[in-house]
């Protein structure tokens, strides 16, 4: 008999899905770990009883989060991931021929290993490419002792509990703007402002203490209930953020990615945001 999921990431609404077949289910050191299939959604990952990523929809998630910034940065080379270890993020920046340096931090090896065999459709063998150094560490430790700078950093985290929740505090925001070149970008998955409305609150007075662009950009993840997600936007160059429509048209040619949800008008498009959410971003 099939059985459903009910998540838990919320204490009064519950995203379900019935699972066909369960691939994978055992705890690790760092939390628990499940992996099922559904019929709309395809294979999906939870981790301590919250949806992370489903292999129908995880396009929009990690190309917004990796081909924003790359591409509104310009000519970015490095590229620094925390978390991430299903290997989504991992596969849309390595389709960058001009980013030369990966360094994805990882705290949980058994999320890499596991999704390599069960959801392998999300790294497509990247954790091979040469360009990729990857750590098995707490994303907090690693800045903490890293002498680097990279052009663009990428927070792919849980949500704020169990491990991921130091990656939400300004301490970790400060080491992330260490590890950032002067003209580099910081986004982070920020969760649905319309149920975690001070998940961005909280980033974005963060984030405004420490540069000179602070904002937010949007994307509809069907996983991600409650409507638009939001990711969080660091930089001290406000170039970036309002590059014209024909520059970005320029750099999604000439990047020569096949993309399914992103293209230079949403890329623009996500920037503009609702008035709760500008509320939100300002304070
Ligand atoms: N797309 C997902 C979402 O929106 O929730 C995130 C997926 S990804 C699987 C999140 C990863 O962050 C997990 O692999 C988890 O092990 C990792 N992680 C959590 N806390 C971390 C920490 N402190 N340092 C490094 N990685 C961490």
């Amino acid at each position: 008999m099939s059985r459903w999921a009910e998540e838990t990431l919320y204490d009064d609404c519950k995203f379900c899905l019935k699972l066909e077949k369960l691939l994978y289910e055992r705890s690790s050191e760092h939390q628990s770990l499940l992996v099922a299939e559904n019929l709309s959604f395809g294979r999906v990952l939870y981790l301590d009883g919250v949806l992370q990523t489903t292999e129908a929809d995880e396009f929009i998630y990690h190309e917004m989060m990796a081909h924003v910034p790359i591409l509104a940065h310009g000519r970015a080379e490095s590229v620094l991931i925390i978390g991430g270890g299903d290997g989504g993020m991992l596969r849309e920046v390595l389709k960058h021929q001009t980013i030369d340096r990966v360094v994805q931090v990882e705290i949980d090896p058994d999320v890499i290993a596991f999704c390599r065999e069960h959801l392998p459709n999300h790294s497509q063998g990247s954790f091979d490419d040469p360009r990729l150094e990857l750590v098995i560490a707490d994303g907090k430790d690693y800045l903490d002792d890293c002498g680097e700078r990279f052009d663009i950093v990428i927070i792919d985290s849980t949500d704020p509990i169990g491990p991921g929740e130091a990656l939400f505090t300004p301490d970790f925001y400060q080491a992330c703007k260490t590890a950032l070149d002067e003209d580099g970008i910081l986004v982070t998955q920020n969760g649905v402002p319309f149920l975690q409305p001070e998940e961005l609150r909280n980033t974005m007075r963060a984030f405004r203490a420490l540069f000179q662009d602070a904002s937010c950009y949007l994307a509809a993840v069907p996983t991600y209930i409650g409507g638009a997600m939001a990711f969080g936007w660091g930089s001290d160059r406000p170039e970036p953020r309002q590059t014209s429509l024909d520059v970005l048209k320029a750099r999604y040619r000439d990047a020569g990615l096949e993309l399914r949800y992103l293209n230079p008008e949403v890329h623009q498009a996500s920037f503009a945001l609702p008035t709760f959410v500008r509320e939100l971003v300002e304070g």
